[in-house]
């Protein structure tokens, strides 16, 4: 019933190499899941409606209903959690009123509506618990106007940060935020992500001058002019950015712009124990040392890094921290002496710099492709769970080891890695979901972070969002008047509950 090489081939395009070995597995495992499928999505007589109105006013190519592209819109490699439902259609829009018309469908019919930017999203942010319309912004990759004078560029949801920064960098600018390597800004907004740059330029909320956003009934409205700043009313943009799809979608964004860096350098250090590097990173931000970025990776990770051959050079498979210094050739050289003095009254090993240019680069796609490269490692059949917290930053210390400890209990092949400055880190373990006992232990293991987070007054999630899998931690996190204000603003919005339902909170009965 199901076709799957036209999947595989899409997905064996991808530039990055650890990209292709994780694909191949995932079509493999795509392929069990539909065996196992028996209960797939049918389209309702609603849907079909919507779908054949939809084809007769937008075009017959503009919804799909193809096997492959409902699973690819609905399963995720990559993502803590995936379901056995999948949307029922997905719709291909060309531009802001077609994505207002899809809208007015789905509302008339009462469809749910999930939008899918770059599908790199961790929590099954883009899942369709509810079936429904997945919409996919494909088409809408367009840079619309690059305001060079002005530090900023109007952009379309599919336009990649990656690939914006190419396009962008004879202008001397750059955008700064930098979450997975296939994210787009869609779905960057979506999840209010951040990255590796975060520490010194902030999160996607510090980044974003406006939106064009498509409501629930598929009105259109714009939350601000183009100044950088201003004090007009409530803040709407804010309000979209980590909304995860839940209130509306964003069709059009105006991001700031900042310029690149005279000078960049990128080292590498290794410390005796996980708390040791936590506790140089607490000491190096609270001297004010504007780092660019400072990363850290665990044991496991560093050997996952030797393994897949990510770079030319055999690293320690110790605890690591990955610096980037950026700024001035004097302050950057002044930096490197601070963090070096600090490091090493932590105990550090040598600090190693990247010779050149292109060294910097292989390094830090190391660092940003080291899921992939653990899902590349890893046994038939295991499931990854990877997930992510933050707490004040002089906590730091105290989580990350305690954390450790528990990950290397498990027995499994796990590891701890993260955005250290912020305060942010990552547990990725790969499990077999099929073996309850297991199963049981990783969620454990993974609750108990969460819960110890929030304890230290830190969040359930720094960057991926909540998801269907962190709602219960949110309501721990902030209380039920807190969500309770969450839920009236997605009410206000959203009177149906169509926008993504089932994401960030359940949907009332
Ligand atoms: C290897 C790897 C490394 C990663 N590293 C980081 C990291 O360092 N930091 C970090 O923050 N994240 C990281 N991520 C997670 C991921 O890249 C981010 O969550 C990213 O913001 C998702 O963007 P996307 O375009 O893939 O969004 P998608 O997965 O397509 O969507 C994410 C959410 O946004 C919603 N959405 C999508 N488009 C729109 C739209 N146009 N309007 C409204 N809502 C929309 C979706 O419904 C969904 O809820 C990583 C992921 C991978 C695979």
């Amino acid at each position: 019933m199901f076709r799957l090489p036209t999947l595989r081939l899409r997905l064996l395009a991808s530039p990055s190499s650890c990209l292709r070995r994780g694909a191949s597995r995932q079509s493999a495992r795509a392929e069990q899941i539909f065996k196992s499928k028996k209960d797939l999505p049918k389209t309702s007589w609603t849907s079909s409606r919507a779908i054949d109105e939809l084809r007769a006013s937008l075009g017959e190519d503009t919804i799909s209903t193809d096997d492959e592209d409902l699973l690819r819109h609905g399963y995720s490699e990559w993502s803590s959690i995936n379901i056995d439902q999948l949307p029922v259609a997905v719709a291909y829009p060309q531009s802001t009123e077609e994505v207002s018309t899809i809208a007015k469908t789905c509302q008339k019919y009462k469809i749910p509506m999930i939008p899918f930017s770059g599908g790199s999203s961790l929590e099954a942010n883009f899942s369709a618990p509810y079936g429904g319309m997945s919409i996919d912004f494909t088409h809408m990759d367009k840079i619309l106007s690059l305001h060079a004078d002005d530090m900023d560029v109007v952009v379309q949801p599919s336009v990649s940060w990656m690939s914006l920064n190419e396009e962008i960098k004879d202008s001397g600018l750059f955008f700064p935020v930098d979450p997975g390597p296939s994210a787009k800004i869609g779905g960057m907004v979506g999840t209010s992500c951040s990255g590796t740059n975060a520490v010194r330029y902030g999160t996607m909320k510090d980044w974003v001058i406006n939106l064009t956003v498509v409501l629930a009934d598929g009105s259109i409205i714009k939350t601000r002019k183009r100044p950088r700043k201003s004090a007009a009313g409530y803040n709407l943009t804010n309000l979209f950015i980590g909304s995860e799809g839940t209130l509306g979608i964003v069709t059009e964004i105006t991001l700031k712009l900042t310029v690149i860096p005279q000078e960049t350098s990128v080292a590498v250090v290794t410390f005796p124990t996980i708390r040791d590097a936590a506790a140089a990173a607490s000491k190096v931000m609270r001297a004010g040392i504007p780092v660019a970025a400072m990363e850290i990776m665990d044991d496991v990770q560093m050997g996952v890094v030797n393994k897949a051959g990510s770079t030319t050079k055999k690293w320690k498979e110790m605890p690591t921290m990955f610096f980037k210094f950026s700024g001035t050739k004097a302050g950057v050289q002044e930096n490197v002496k601070l963090v070096k003095a600090i490091a090493k009254t932590h105990k550090s090993g040598d600090f190693e710099f990247a010779v050149d240019a292109q060294e910097q680069k292989t390094l830090w796609s190391a660092r940003k492709e080291s899921l992939w490269s653990m899902l590349a490692l890893r046994r038939e059949g295991d499931e990854v769970w990877s997930t992510d917290v933050a707490v004040p930053l002089s906590r730091l210390p105290d989580i990350i080891e305690v954390s450790k400890t528990e990950l290397d209990s498990l027995g499994l092949f796990a590891s701890i890695l993260g955005h250290i400055g912020d305060g942010n880190f990552h547990e990725s373990i790969m499990y077999n979901s099929k073996d309850p006992k297991e199963r049981a232990a990783v969620e454990k293991c993974v609750k108990d972070m969460v819960d110890r987070a929030l304890e230290m007054e830190g969040t359930c999630t720094g960057e991926h969002g909540i998801g269907l899998g962190k709602k219960d931690s949110l309501l721990k996190e902030l209380g039920l008047d807190t969500v309770n204000v969450m839920k009236s603003i997605k009410g206000a919005l959203d009177p149906h509950w169509l926008m993504n339902p089932g994401k960030i909170m359940d949907v009332p009965s």
